[in-house]
């Protein structure tokens, strides 16, 4: 996948991502589905603001690009508050989270994404941060080793995970609001594309918003960079607007097919059926044959190939699906009892 395709933002550019946050929605107005989650916060924060205290914890998870950093922002925009972001493999000593702790003004949004990639150590001071908005510090060491409490402003912590299974029991037990986000929908990703052609102040056509969005993998950030990629067709091939024409000659050279499948998801599958000959495959196995690591396999490829019905999981391994071998053009093998 190019990396302006990926739907991981660490494989984004500086200006990538100073794009992405122009056209990143500030208010939960103007986020586009999710409406189970959006209920539910927009209570949650209404009563908060009720009540002048912070809101609960609040867990996100599902796969890269859908939105948990956009909701984290908006948290904080809806209470009135700041937020301050970061990451679990960033806060890699106790010592930085508790400098950050220490600078939460009161009822502040802390957002630590990645949050299963936090150190043992690290999570485990952040538990009475959570519980008692207190944490323990250690000043000097040896002899004079001695642990000073620290009372900090109430806060919210929102986490973001890829992978909630790798959370422990009581770090999730921290977390009074959990919530998954989905895949969107054609229809929202066409909504969000057209609403971000007009923070980019570029004119598209609705058959053209929905193409590209047929083409997104069920992710805005794609949605999104399939956008500005069309729209640099536009400008330099076209009359500058997004119109149907341009959008298809674009995203054919870009090699995004319509299903959104790239090159990597049809290697998966390819390799699954060729090398594997159809069989049920482990991930590491799998992740090793077609050169990727073993995360993004699970993290990125594989939620979507088995949303979209190419793949499947058992208790075996991953298996494709006949749906694979069609899309593929190749002969589905005939099982044994046929
Ligand atoms: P995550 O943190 O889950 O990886 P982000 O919150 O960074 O994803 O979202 C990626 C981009 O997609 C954002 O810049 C934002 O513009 C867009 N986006 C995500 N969700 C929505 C939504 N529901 N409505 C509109 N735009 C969205």
């Amino acid at each position: 996948m190019p990396d302006f395709l990926h739907p991981d933002k660490d494989n984004f550019s500086d200006d990538e991502l100073l794009q992405e946050e122009k056209i990143r929605p500030q208010s939960f107005q103007d986020f586009a589905g999710q409406r189970k989650t959006l209920d539910n916060l927009e209570v949650f924060v209404a009563a908060a603001k009720n009540r002048g205290g912070a809101l609960d914890h609040v867990l996100l998870h599902g796969p890269p690009g859908l939105g948990k950093t956009t909701l984290a922002n908006i948290i904080a925009n809806e209470l009135g508050v700041g937020c301050k972001i970061t990451s679990g493999p960033v806060l890699d000593k106790p010592g930085s989270l508790a400098g950050l702790l220490t600078n939460l003004e009161e009822n502040d949004v802390l957002f630590i994404d990645e949050i299963h990639r936090l150190s043992p150590i690290v999570e485990e001071y952040l538990y009475s941060a959570m519980e008692d908005y207190k944490i323990d510090i250690m000043l000097e060491s040896g002899p004079n080793a001695r642990s000073v409490q620290i009372g900090l402003n109430p806060f919210t912590l929102v986490g973001a995970t890829t992978r909630s299974g790798m959370l422990t029991k009581p770090m999730l037990a921290r977390f009074g609001i959990q919530s998954r986000l989905e895949y969107y929908t054609i229809e929202l990703l066409g909504m969000i594309i057209e609403r971000s052609a007009r923070v980019l102040g570029v004119k598209i056509y609705e058959d053209a918003a929905l193409e590209i969005a047929r083409r997104s993998r069920g992710t805005p950030r794609i949605a999104n960079a399939l956008l500005r990629r069309v729209r640099d067709f536009a400008e330099i091939k076209g009359n500058g607007e997004i119109e149907i024409g341009i959008t298809k000659f674009a995203l054919n050279s870009l090699n995004v097919d319509e299903f959104g499948l790239d090159d990597m998801d049809n290697k998966i599958m390819r390799v699954m059926i060729e090398n594997f000959r159809g069989k049920p495959v482990g991930i590491s196995a799998l992740a090793t044959s077609i050169g990727e690591n073993p995360e993004t396999l699970e993290e990125v490829y594989e939620p979507f190939l088995i949303q979209e019905g190419f793949m499947i999981r058992t208790p075996r391994g991953r298996e494709v699906t006949e749906k694979a071998y069609r899309h593929l053009n190749i002969s589905v093998p005939k099982r044994p009892d046929q």
